[in-house]
């Protein structure tokens, strides 16, 4: 078995989606990023890169690569599961913190774990996510960023 780890942070700004584990949720801000900025698929996508010993999504996806510009990150993430089955692995596992201050994530969680399920192509009950705010200090706290971590277990497919 493998564990890998993944942590990302983008900046909130007016004039964006905010799109979160592949869900677009109301808000009067988004993320800024080269691609649509899903900060929870790019901690995942990382998470489940490191576990395989397959480097991160700035080798995999660079983001001085126009093709990734406003991309959709599900492809990331679908990508690279296809790269790790390839390799002889599938994913056991899936744990998930978001660090936001606003928007409240509470009554979200459950739609995002739901989707993160479907695009790894696994049953719900394996996937875990969990929203914190900043307690008000720090970038996160102060609603300039949202963050997230992610780790993931593999087995041999
Ligand atoms: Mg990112």
């Amino acid at each position: 078995m493998r564990v890998g780890l993944g942590h990302d942070t983008h900046r909130l700004a007016e004039g964006r989606p905010l799109i979160l584990g592949g869900i677009t949720i109301p808000h009067e801000r988004g993320l800024i990023g080269h691609s649509d900025a899903d900060v929870v698929l790019h901690a995942v996508t990382d998470a489940l890169l490191g576990a395989a010993g397959l480097g991160d999504i700035g080798d995999a996806y660079p983001d001085t690569d126009p093709a990734w510009h406003n991309a959709d990150s599900a492809f990331f993430l679908r990508e690279t599961l296809r790269r790790l089955n390839q390799a002889g692995w599938r994913p056991v596992n899936l744990d998930v913190i978001i660090f936001a201050q606003e928007p409240k994530l509470g009554p979200l969680k459950g739609t995002i774990r739901a989707n993160l399920a479907r695009l790894l192509n696994l049953a719900v009950d394996v996937i875990n996510v969990k929203a914190k705010t900043g307690e008000k200090v720090g970038h996160i706290g102060r609603a300039e960023a949202i963050a997230c971590q992610a780790v993931v277990l593999l087995d041999r497919a």
